[in-house]
């Protein structure tokens, strides 16, 4: 039996979803922090339960052949790049392993799992940064949380962001100590700038500032404004959002547009979206488009297909869709979403794309029953996957193909294992790498009739 507060030395086998180390004393399961697959570290238990340990990393007696220096000097506080410490192949080798093991462990099916595709160069790809502000010692910080925590880690640079980002903060620092504005404390709930929020079109160079203030009135706002005019280039969009509450929550109710436009605009592939400051984009529209354009290879539309895009979001997937197919129906829970994805098909002159707010486990037993089938279903559902009644649908519509986008491998693996008895087959797994030195993994299968 393992004990509290007691030293081991072991071996690290495998990575969890979180990103921390997995290693086993006696066949028994712990958990350890900072360690990567290969390391030998010494570790000491500092929780044991019934079928479970975890155990703080003392020192590494051997490190893994896939540990380097990670290129950030906080990538360790920070907590955002978990994984940041391996080397990139190696992060891509082992998100294929999750995967590929999680399909054996949970689905109990046989199907191969592509090499994870990767980025040429996994930094600097995420188009939005939201930076909580505070104060120390009379200095403004913005940054991000501390893992677990509210500590602001003042950070200059982030190595996965949009490289303006630098240059915003250290504006943001300058208006605020030179108009002495006063940045908003969560424990008193007084002071004003609660964070600051940036987005940028990485095709158009467009960039969108966001202000997010702890009541209406922002002081010297023209100068605010003139301060990131002059100096960000492509700053096509400055808005502030009013948020007066006592909540995690970034984004209030109000939004007002303090110069330029309510929106931005950027590209995945041919397709062109409007971005506002509280819409959903995808955060790496590079990793984006390949994962779309492999969903769009295994839907194999030949142009008169009716096609379902399930959790369709803005509506990304279906435009896609569109252009190849005769008709495509969206649905979607957040109204929001599906407003936006009108305007965007709109925007790219599609019309042969129809959405529909509502749970995909009402709508799409709807459409069926109004006699809709499709030819080819798409779902890219979150993280708990996909509600039986909606598999139940998909089934009796008796689809080709069905293209499952998926940010889960536990419930892929369960779903795949629920169509396999609806008489679909699981026909090849390719992970896609959305965000490098995260423990994040995405993927997209190809299911078809049997
Ligand atoms: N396909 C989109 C977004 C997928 S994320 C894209 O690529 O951008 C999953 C989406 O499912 C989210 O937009 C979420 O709002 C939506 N969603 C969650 N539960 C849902 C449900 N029960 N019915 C329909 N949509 C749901």
């Amino acid at each position: 039996m393992l004990e509290k507060n007691k030293m081991y030395q072991i071996e690290i086998l495998d990575l969890g979803h979180n990103g921390e180390g997995i290693g086993k004393i006696d066949g028994f399961t712990i958990f350890v922090e900072g360690g990567l697959p290969g390391d030998v570290v010494k570790v000491k238990t500092t929780i044991v339960k019934k079928s479970y340990a975890i155990g703080k990393l003392i020192k590494i007696i051997k490190p893994s052949g896939n540990r380097i220096d990670a290129v950030c000097p906080i990538a360790h506080e920070c907590g955002g790049c978990q994984i940041m410490n391996m080397d990139y192949k190696a992060q891509l080798d082992i998100k294929k392993k999750r995967v590929e093991e999680t399909i054996k462990r949970i689905g109990k099916i046989e199907v191969p799992v592509h090499d994870t595709l990767g980025m040429d160069k996994p930094f600097e790809y995420r188009n939005k940064a939201q930076f909580p502000v505070g104060m120390l010692d009379g200095k403004a910080i913005m940054g991000f949380y501390q893992k677990g925590s509210h500590q602001i880690v003042d950070t200059a640079y982030c190595h996965i962001q949009h490289p303006i980002n630098e240059t915003v903060v250290k504006l943001m620092k300058e208006y605020i100590h030179k108009y002495n504005i006063t940045v908003y404390d969560e424990k008193t709930r007084k002071g004003l700038i609660r964070h600051v929020v940036t987005k940028v079109g990485y095709q158009t160079g467009e960039v969108m500032v966001i202000i997010i203030t702890n009541g209406r009135n922002l002081p010297q706002q023209q100068e605010l404004v003139k301060l990131l005019m002059d100096n960000i280039k492509g700053l096509k969009s400055v808005v502030q959002n009013i948020n007066d509450k006592n909540t995690n929550i970034i984004f209030g109710q109000e939004t007002i547009t303090l110069h330029g436009e309510n929106t931005i605009e950027d590209y995945i592939g041919p397709l062109k979206f409007k971005i506002s400051a509280q819409s959903f984009f995808q955060v790496n529209p590079q990793q984006t488009k390949v994962l779309y354009e492999k969903a769009l290879e295994y839907a194999d539309l030949k142009g008169e297909e009716t096609v379902f895009d399930i959790y369709c979001g803005i509506g990304t997937i279906s435009l896609f869709l569109a252009e190849k197919a005769k008709k495509v129906y969206g649905v979607e829970v957040v109204e929001a979403a599906i407003e936006d994805a009108k305007t965007n098909a709109t925007l790219n002159n599609i019309t042969n794309a129809e959405f529909y707010v509502g749970e995909a486990e009402k709508i799409v037993p709807k459409l069926y029953e109004k006699g809709i089938k499709a030819d080819v279903v798409v779902v890219d559902p979150p993280r708990k996957g996909c509600e039986e009644t909606v598999l139940d649908t998909i089934a009796n519509m008796e689809p080709e193909r069905i293209v499952y986008v998926s940010c889960n491998p536990a419930t892929l693996a369960r779903d795949l294992a629920y169509l396999s008895e609806k008489g679909y087959k699981a026909v090849e797994v390719q992970p896609v790498d959305m965000f490098p030195h995260t423990a994040h993994v995405e993927c997209v299968a190809l299911i078809e009739r049997v």
